[in-house]
């Protein structure tokens, strides 16, 4: 870039001078011409009739004028006297006498056939001759010829100017190139105060910002990706403790049975606890499945009489309920109708009301609550610990960690009504004190 704005800068340089020495000679050659004709005039003015018009008179002429060439012809071009040569052919043909022949006076500029040089000739009718008078002028390259030492001398004086020139213009063009560039690599925001590179600075600015956006959405996918693969180890790692309780105790049992030696109250238990566990570990791997499941669900939602469907399933819970002495107060309004599927509305329904029979007191009330704008369901059960409100949602979060507690539940219940209220846009939430009962709603 630098070599080609310097190469660039002498190239014109060069070519300016030598269009200036060529346009210039030819400036003063037309001005010397112009100058010489004008003399000639002048000259002219001096001639009078005491010259005699043949050679003798052109020669006295000649000295008059200081050495100027004369030529003294009759009207017709025949040359009576010339104060440089002798025996001179007509010269009518010649453009200056023409002319004066024609119009009282005529120029021409040429070579001298006779003598060989460069001339300006004026030659003027006196009615009957003609007189011609004659100076030496240079030739346009002449002059070219004289003046090249003096124009050699301004070009190097114009080179020398134009390697500082391009120096100090290269560092002026590239010192705010460069400094954009590196304010750029810099990732800043890219200035500048001339106007000319303000479309420069835009461009980087506009890569800039759309670097800076790709990186961020890089950087919130690896994110993503870094989650999604600790949610999956943590799932593992849940799904590995969860299934590990009953295996333990289902092998333990089997151990005893094979070794022999029971009572048959003892092989009893043992027959009892292996089927009790069997039908807990399978029915995990369906929970599992179950919520596994709702990832791939993309299947169409369609309108879901979701009053007919609590109504159904409250029926279908009761037994549970009434086993605890526990009553159901329903407040459902009729015709809400929800765009879903059946199987996730069993899901939400299902979950939150068996949680509120199966964490309440004996004799405690759950209270159902459905319209348009959404589902709550109220209990008088044992409560949330403040700390463990955030957590309910959580996969295989339960409170008492001993599973094969009075509840024994896995903690997906919750987290699939949550996965499925998600997918569909819905807010679930809950509120609780402990002791006193617990409320899940559900805003459509
Ligand atoms: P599960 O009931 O199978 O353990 P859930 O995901 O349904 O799993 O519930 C997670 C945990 O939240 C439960 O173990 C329980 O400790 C708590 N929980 C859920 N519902 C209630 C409720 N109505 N009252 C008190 N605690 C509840």
């Amino acid at each position: 870039m630098k070599w080609r704005i310097w190469l660039l800068s002498f190239g014109i340089t060069i070519l300016s001078v030598l269009i200036f020495g060529v346009v210039s000679t030819q400036i003063y050659y037309k001005s010397s011409i112009s100058d010489s004709k004008e003399f000639l005039r002048v000259y002219m003015n001096a001639f009078d009739d005491d010259i005699s018009l043949d050679e003798e008179g052109a020669k006295a002429f000649s000295e008059k004028l200081n050495g100027a060439r004369v030529t003294i012809l009759d009207a017709q071009g025949n040359v009576l006297g010339d104060s440089e040569a002798a025996g001179l052919e007509n010269h009518a043909g010649r453009e200056e006498i023409k002319a004066a022949i024609l119009n009282g006076e005529g120029f021409a500029v040429r070579s001298s056939s006779t003598l060989g040089k460069n001339m300006v000739y004026y030659c003027k009718n006196f009615d009957g001759f003609l007189v011609r008078i004659a100076v030496f002028t240079d030739s346009s390259w002449t002059i070219f010829v004289s003046t090249l030492p003096g124009f050699l001398q301004f070009a190097g004086i114009m080179v020398i100017l134009c390697i500082v020139f391009a120096f100090l213009s290269t560092h002026l063009i590239l010192s705010p190139v460069k400094g954009i560039a590196k304010a750029a690599a810099a990732g800043g925001e890219v200035n500048s105060k001339y106007t000319e590179l303000a479309p420069i600075a835009d461009i980087l600015n506009e890569r800039n910002r759309n670097i800076a956006r790709q990186m961020d959405e890089i950087k919130a996918e690896k994110e993503l990706v870094e989650r999604a693969q600790n949610s999956k180890d943590e799932f593992i790692s849940n799904v590995t403790h969860e299934m590990n309780t009953p295996l333990t105790s289902i092998r333990g049992y089997a151990e005893l049975l094979d070794a022999g030696g029971m009572t048959e109250r003892q092989k009893a238990v043992a027959y009892s606890t292996i089927l009790t566990q069997s039908e807990r570990l399978s029915s995990l791997i369906s929970c599992i499945i179950n919520y596994s499941k709702l990832d791939s669900d993309d299947l169409p939602a369609y309108e879901v009489d979701f009053s007919a469907l609590a109504r159904e399933m409250i029926c279908a819970l009761k037994p549970e309920a009434d086993k605890r002495n526990i009553t159901i107060i329903e407040h459902i309004d009729d015709n809400v109708i929800i765009m879903s599927r059946h199987e996730r509305l069993t899901e939400i329904f299902g979950n939150l009301v068996r949680n509120a029979i199966k964490y309440n007191k004996d004799g405690g009330s759950v209270t159902i609550t459905l319209n348009f704008r959404g589902l709550k369901v109220e209990d008088t059960g044992i409560g949330i610990a403040e700390e463990n409100m955030g957590k309910v949602f959580s996969r295989f979060f339960t409170v008492d960690k001993s599973h094969g507690g009075k509840n024994g539940g896995f903690g997906l219940g919750l987290a699939v009504a949550k996965k499925i209220c998600q997918k569909s846009g819905w807010k679930i939430g809950v509120t609780s004190a402990l002791g006193v009962g617990s409320a899940f709603t559900v805003e459509f």
